[in-house]
């Protein structure tokens, strides 16, 4: 994941526009949620088609790389869930003003940043 090299303040004034830029937060939140679960199925399912296999067959070792790539997957999103500009990762707000600091590769509302010092030194 590429992150800013610099400080980032992001502020959105208007209320109507916030409201917006929530509800585009709780989309994206809630679509990413859906496909991890949808990736948990996967891999549920994956799990337990192997089990009807011996490990030396070739199909369970098929099944178990088929498992490896959802995993995979699944937790790209959820990193990428996780360090998105949606929420903060302190007070987990979706709705509040958001600043990136290069230094800790996470948003934290503007609330929260302001309070770093004294959270993370
Ligand atoms: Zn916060």
């Amino acid at each position: 994941m590429r992150y800013p090299k610099r400080e980032i303040t992001i502020r959105i004034k208007d209320p109507r526009l916030r409201k917006v830029r929530n509800e585009f937060r709780k989309l994206f939140w809630t679509a990413a949620e859906q496909k991890i679960m949808e990736f948990q199925r996967l891999i549920d399912s994956a799990t337990a088609s192997r089990s009807y296999w011996d490990s030396s067959d070739p199909l369970y070792t098929s099944l178990r790389y088929e498992d490896s790539l959802y995993h995979g997957e699944q937790e790209k999103l959820i990193i990428a869930q996780r360090d998105s500009i949606t929420w903060c990762s302190h007070c987990y707000s979706f709705e509040k003003d958001m600043v990136f600091r290069p230094a800790h590769t996470i948003w934290w509302c503007t609330e929260c940043s302001a309070k770093i010092p004294d959270i993370i030194p």
